[in-house]
């Protein structure tokens, strides 16, 4: 689909149903995100785990450079290796590099039936089996798996009353999983595959969304981060992306380190466990320097060779953290990239990279 920059995205997903297809990215601004603004910034969400970021739906992109120049990469091919892939470098650029016009967008078979099923697991740990048996059983048409630890759903549930909780009692985590259905399948395989993980005590208890409206309310638990901010007072909201395996080790420390914190007061986990993408909110205390809170966080996302964002992008509130995630080496690199393309520094001026004139130099100290 040939797209210009401005079409939000959730018109471009329904323009694709329209002809029995689908565009794959999925967010929760889907109604006001427009398609540039995704590739300027990769969005992620929660199907990454079967299709991929944006950066894997893009096959075409029309740039305006700093210094006027169009550059037209619209053919859509899917195999092109005549040298450097240049679209690749707009794409997460957050806007640093060139204005995006028009993209050339792959998309997918459109498979509007889905099963829905929230469980409740004993820990991060039974999460990760849940989700390799899933991937067993359902291969590819697993589309989304996503996490929530007792403290934001306690606080979606219980505190805020936000959302309602189908699932009794208290859990170490709760996981929400899609599966896509053809058209002649039912909901039966999920039913039966939560069946057995019951019996097997790998889950300890579970729904399956029986009608289109207990899937909304279903998703409603995961999508009221949007909704939790008043609730939580002052906090930052940290994007933070580990090693799948490892995210169940690095939220136990984190949270051990932020208790070392006085002014760190409460810590909120929810993210795309699949991709190893934790979203973590922490209140503090009203007027306190956060750098000592977001310094303890980006130190041990160094330590866990993670990314200090994993979706969201740098943009100018996480330059002064982008050596936790990124090598010397690479911002000498990155900074070079930007000097070429936009050597007066028109574009995003302090977005990703910090200095005003660009010098390979400084990004090298
Ligand atoms: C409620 C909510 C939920 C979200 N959920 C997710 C999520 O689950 N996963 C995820 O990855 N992200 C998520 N986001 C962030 C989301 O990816 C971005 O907000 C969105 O994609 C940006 O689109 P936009 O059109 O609003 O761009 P803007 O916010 O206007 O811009 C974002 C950046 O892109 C640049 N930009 C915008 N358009 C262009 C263009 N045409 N050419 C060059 N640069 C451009 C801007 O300069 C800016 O740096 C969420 C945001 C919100 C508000």
């Amino acid at each position: 689909m040939t797209v210009r920059a401005g079409t939000p995205l959730e018109e471009v997903q329904n323009r694709a149903h329209e002809l029995g297809l689908d565009y794959p990215v999925d967010i929760g601004a889907r109604g006001t995100a427009t398609i540039g603004g995704t590739i300027a910034t990769n969005a992620g969400g929660i199907r990454v785990l079967r299709y991929g970021m944006t950066r894997q739906q893009v096959l075409g992109l029309e740039v305006v450079l700093p210094d006027g120049e169009v550059l037209t990469q619209m053919a859509g091919m899917v195999k092109d290796n005549s040298g450097y892939d240049l679209k690749q470098i707009f794409i997460g650029s957050e806007g640093t590099l060139g204005v995006i016009c028009r993209a050339v967008l792959q998309l997918k078979p459109y498979h509007p039936n889905n099963a829905l099923s929230l469980v409740a697991l004993r820990d991060h740990e039974a999460a990760l089996q849940c989700l390799s048996s899933l991937r067993e059983r359902f291969d590819t048409a697993l589309i989304a798996f996503e996490g929530m630890w007792p403290d934001y759903w306690h606080l979606v549930c219980r505190e805020a009353e936000i959302a309602r909780s189908p699932i009794e009692g208290a859990h170490g985590f709760y996981a929400l999983l899609e599966i896509q259905l053809r058209l002649d399948e039912t909901s039966d395989a999920l039913e039966a595959w939560l069946l057995d993980a019951l019996e097997l005590d790998l889950v300890q208890d579970g729904v399956l969304a029986q009608s289109i409206a207990e899937q909304k309310d279903l998703w409603g638990i995961r999508e009221a981060v949007g909704e939790i901010d008043d609730h939580l007072g002052p906090h930052i909201n940290f994007d933070i992306g580990v090693s799948p395996s490892r995210l169940g080790d690095f939220c136990v420390e984190v949270e051990r380190v932020l208790a070392s914190i006085p002014d760190a007061s409460r810590c909120v986990k929810v993210g795309h466990v699949g991709d190893g993408n934790l979203h973590l909110l922490v209140s503090h205390t009203l007027g306190c320097d956060t750098s000592m809170i977001e310094g303890a966080v980006y130190e041990l996302v160094q330590r866990y060779c993670g990314a200090v964002t994993a979706e969201h992008g740098i943009g100018r509130v996480k330059v002064n953290w982008l050596p936790a995630s990124r090598t010397k080496a690479e911002r000498r690199l990155m900074a070079s990239i930007k000097n070429c393309i936009d050597p007066c520094n028109l574009m995003n001026p302090g977005v990703i990279l910090a200095s005003k004139k660009f010098d390979t130099k400084s990004a090298s100290k």
